[in-house]
């Protein structure tokens, strides 16, 4: 069995929805689907929420009279008249619910998050019923399933655990017998409710976290992750002219470039799929035919090239040597607690035996840090800094190809370099006017051309 998650873009209208049905008759069995609601339709919601809360009854009405229109015009889905009619009368009853919500909200001037989850739920409660009808229109078998019986959470609103006990256990009673006997089950993402019954949500995004919890719970094969991208990129598009697709991943390798801000995909919300050696793929529903980037537990390193490069700009670099020679230890610690002190994170970190450098991006504390490091050490800064990096499970086997990293920088002058112990990643910081010419260089001599690696090289097939 197969799970398909369609994002935002993928269901945010008429012609989308068109895409998705095709995508989803493509199939040779019937998969489990997961959708989000129409793009900015949750954020509409939470304007909604917003409105309420300070009492513009008003105007808190007709944002919804607005989003109920905007869903009514899915109803173009559905060609048969009495099922045009049923899908029409379920969203009259969904925003006749959320406008009664709303006007009680604005009357008392408050929403709890237990309230704006409430509000929240029903773009998935709508989407999730417009794509079953539109499933059902095209002639194949499904139903929508109500997520919020099946995806039970504990009620932390806004950002509920999932229990993942009993989510399987509803996965198994409602959930997997539809799909054994043919019909494909449709769930809204993100919503879920606690064991009482009481509406809850995983946080923004949360989609792809219920579709790798129902992965989980289901056994399945492979989780797909629709969205409006190819997939994971070699590198930042904003840098490099023409990044290539990542045709595999390995999860450490995802969560290394999630952190360099590739948004496709949350890594952490993938989890539980991870957890069970179920691969995730990210595909695009504008290109179903592309081959998307495949994230598994592990991937075999190719040996020849890093999975990606990545950069991080406008950091600033912080040197700070030990002004007493023989303080020999507690030195590290004295510095990093003045971090932790100020809430700042360190990005990358090199040490020699009598002084340390560091990055940060988030400069709001950067006067205190170094006044209070000045106590005991000598501190000089630098903006105007970046990191640029290489991952890949390949640097790890592979000896040579943390110099070919180094060697296709040569020239440009780096203020620090940097291999983890995990050793996924090498490192380097310069100044942020030379990023362009690494990461182009860097993507050149492992992306493009003769020696681009084998898994580069299927992106562009
Ligand atoms: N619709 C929710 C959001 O926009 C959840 C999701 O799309 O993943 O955050
Ligand atoms: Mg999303």
């Amino acid at each position: 069995m197969i799970v398909m998650k369609f994002g935002g873009t993928s269901v945010k209208d008429v012609p989308a929805v068109r895409r998705l049905v095709e995508i989803v008759r493509a199939q040779a069995r019937p998969p489990v689907l997961v959708v989000s609601a129409l793009a900015k339709v949750t954020d509409g919601l939470l304007e909604v929420a917003r409105l309420a809360e300070r009492g513009d009854g008003g105007g808190a009405a007709q944002a919804v009279r607005a989003l109920h229109r905007r869903h009514q015009e899915m109803a173009a889905l559905a060609s048969q008249p009495r099922r045009r009619a049923e899908l029409l009368a379920a969203l009259e009853a969904l925003f006749a619910e959320l406008l009664a919500i709303v006007h009680a909200l604005a009357v008392i001037e408050e929403v709890s998050p237990r309230s704006a989850d409430t509000i929240a739920a029903f773009g998935e409660l709508a989407s999730s019923r417009i794509v079953a009808a539109a499933l059902e229109d095209a002639g194949t078998p499904s139903r929508f399933v109500d997520a919020r019986q099946v995806l039970i959470t504990d009620a932390q609103h806004g950002q509920a655990q999932p229990d993942r006990a009993k989510t399987d256990e509803r996965l198994r009673a409602l959930v997997l017998p539809l799909a054994a006997s043919g019909v494909v089950p449709v769930l809204g993402g993100f919503i879920g409710s606690t064991g009482t019954g009481i509406t809850t949500t995983l946080g923004r995004g949360g989609s792809d976290y219920s579709a790798a919890l129902f992965g989980a719970g289901l056994a399945a094969e492979e989780i797909q992750i629709w969205t409006d991208v190819d997939g994971m990129l070699t590198a930042d598009p904003r840098v490099v002219e023409a990044p290539r697709v990542v045709p595999r991943l390995s999860f450490d390798e995802a969560s290394e470039l999630a952190y360099f801000g590739a948004k496709v995909l949350h890594p952490s919300t993938i989890l539980p799929a991870v957890g069970m050696d179920i691969p995730v793929r990210i595909l695009n529903s504008q290109r179903p035919a592309a081959e998307g980037t495949r994230i598994t537990r592990s991937v075999e390193p190719d040996g020849e090239a890093p999975a990606a490069i990545a950069c991080k700009r406008a950091v600033t670099r912080i040197d700070i040597a030990s002004s007493r020679m023989l303080m020999a230890y507690g030195f590290l610690r004295r510095v990093f607690e003045v971090f932790e002190r100020f809430r700042t994170p360190v990005d990358v970190v090199t040490t020699s035996e009598v002084s340390v450098s560091v990055t940060i991006d988030d400069r709001r504390a950067l006067d205190d840090i170094v006044a209070e490091l000045s106590a005991f050490a000598d501190v000089a800064c630098e903006d105007g800094m970046a990191i640029v990096c290489a991952v890949g499970e390949s640097l790890r086997g592979d000896a040579r190809l943390a110099t070919r990293v180094l060697g296709a920088l040569e020239g440009l002058p780096l203020a620090m370099v940097s291999q983890g112990g995990s050793r996924k990643n090498i490192t380097v910081v310069l100044r942020d006017e030379d990023v362009k010419a690494a990461m182009e260089r860097l993507h050149r001599r492992f992306f493009e051309g003769e020696t681009t690696s084998a898994r580069a090289t299927l992106a562009r097939a």
